[in-house]
């Protein structure tokens, strides 16, 4: 899934889910939990750039994206998503999902539930793109 579609969804989810683990809070509190929300959500495809880096032993995906940046927000799934196998992603975002709330949970365990909340949905939102990706690639095939 593109970084656009990631942020735009959990700058929406993360709203429901803050009001849910927080309840009623002031906007001076709201919002960096908002921007952190949207962060987890969106953050954790970073780890293309280490999956790229131990599959080739170089940073040259990293270069790319730092000389490129707008090519990899804009089409994350053609600049990186095709290059690294679907199950590699998975595995590096369900470890993340794993340590980064269980981390989290030693100091503040309602940003825990939030970061298990956001980083799941990202997760979730993969699970349901790529699906869709296959499932019209075969149809294609078919037709
Ligand atoms: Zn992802």
């Amino acid at each position: 899934m593109e970084f656009y579609e990631h942020f735009t969804i959990s700058a929406i989810a993360a709203i429901p889910a803050i009001y849910l683990i927080y309840g009623f809070i002031s906007p001076v509190f709201f919002v960096p939990l908002w921007i952190a929300a949207i962060g987890f959500g969106t953050l954790i495809d970073l780890d293309h750039f280490v999956i790229a880096f131990i599959r080739d032993k170089n940073f040259k995906e990293l270069k790319l994206a730092l000389k490129n940046p707008k090519t990899v927000l804009k089409n994350n799934n053609q600049a990186l998503d095709n290059l690294i196998p679907n199950w590699s992603r998975y595995v590096s975002h369900f470890i993340i999902l794993a340590i980064i709330p269980a981390f989290l949970s030693a100091f503040n365990q309602d940003l825990s539930l939030l970061a298990f909340s956001m980083l799941g949905l990202h997760i979730l939102c993969d699970i349901y793109r790529n699906s869709r990706n296959l499932i019209e690639k075969r149809y294609r095939v078919q037709s």
